[in-house]
């Protein structure tokens, strides 16, 4: 099983050992305390075992992906910003409670494994994946493993600098990718360019899909900020994919043509050739990704944690 724990919802998948969800299940958070969070997996996970008889006997393990630091080798959430979480045994506390082996891990580099082993991964030994949404980020896999770096930065596509004059990030820099093409600033652009200030992102895509020029340039310029934020890493490290995923369709749709024209001019000789594959990722396969991790610990890919 799989879980993926956001600021008010949990999202909840079973899958067998090739990460096919079989089911899944949402579950409203109701509080940021750790053992309200941890109570309500166990719910959920025990309300995904009971769907099935085999279920109950056949589920091996659980994978938990959260937003942040983690120190997955040692099942320890070293800052969770949603929760406020430092430092935190989370995988023990969610073993004790649902009796099954936990692995915690970093819903990207979880979505980015699941690419690894039963996605692109598959046929590709180099990709860079992309999410758009609330934020920007990114996943890397160079010759057929998912890199962190030395400092578990790597692949955060969000905070590569794209504009100087660019909106100020919540990081603290100026300009990063997400402060431009994240769903949030989007609609911050548009409610400034429009001087409309209470606009959601739907709204935004009606507008756009019935033409309106001032907000299919917003999404234009976010679009052609995130082709070129990739354009930078396929110079880089030449991979042969480049996976950019949201959970929005008509947003996705929205942004589409300008991220590929941008990633197609930006790109360096034959590096331009790596293959761009646009689709919709829900949170239910950030979930599978939770659950391809627990796959992945099970048979023995990742190594015991040290001492
Ligand atoms: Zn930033």
């Amino acid at each position: 099983m799989g879980v993926k724990v956001t600021a008010n919802e949990l999202i909840g998948v079973v899958t067998d050992l090739r990460a096919h969800v079989r089911h899944a299940a949402r579950n409203h958070l109701s509080g940021h305390d750790v053992a309200d969070v941890v109570r309500s997996v166990a719910g959920l996970v025990d309300e995904l075992r009971r769907l099935e008889p085999r279920f109950r006997v056949r589920t091996h393990a659980l994978g938990v992906s959260v937003a942040g630091a983690v120190d997955r080798d040692r099942g320890i959430a070293r800052y969770e910003p949603f929760h406020g979480w430092r430092d935190l045994r989370l995988a023990d506390l969610i073993s004790a409670e649902t009796g099954l082996p936990t692995v915690v891990d970093n819903d990207v580099r979880a979505l980015t494994e699941a690419e690894n082993w039963f996605g692109v991964g598959a046929r590709a030994d180099s990709f860079l994946l992309v999410t758009v949404g609330a934020g920007v980020t990114g996943g890397l896999v160079v010759d057929g493993r998912v890199r962190t770096g030395a400092f578990g930065v790597a692949g955060e596509l969000g905070h590569v600098p794209v504009d100087p004059r660019g909106p100020r990030c919540y990081c603290g820099a100026t300009g990063c990718l997400e402060a431009v093409a994240s769903e949030p600033a989007i609609v911050r652009r548009a409610a400034e360019l429009l001087g409309e200030p209470d606009l959601a992102l739907p709204d935004l895509v009606r507008r756009a899909q019935g033409g309106d020029a001032r907000v299919r340039g917003v999404f234009e310029e976010a679009g052609r900020a995130v082709g070129r934020a990739a354009a930078g890493v396929v110079n880089l490290l030449g991979p042969e994919v480049v996976v950019v995923s949201a959970d929005h369709q008509a947003g996705l749709a929205l942004l589409e043509p300008h991220l590929r024209a941008a990633l197609h001019e930006a790109s360096y000789g034959a590096a331009g050739r790596a293959e761009v594959v646009v689709r919709l990722a829900p949170f239910e396969e950030w979930a599978r990704g939770a659950a391809a991790v627990a796959i992945a610990r099970r048979i023995g890919d990742f190594t015991s944690p040290p001492g």
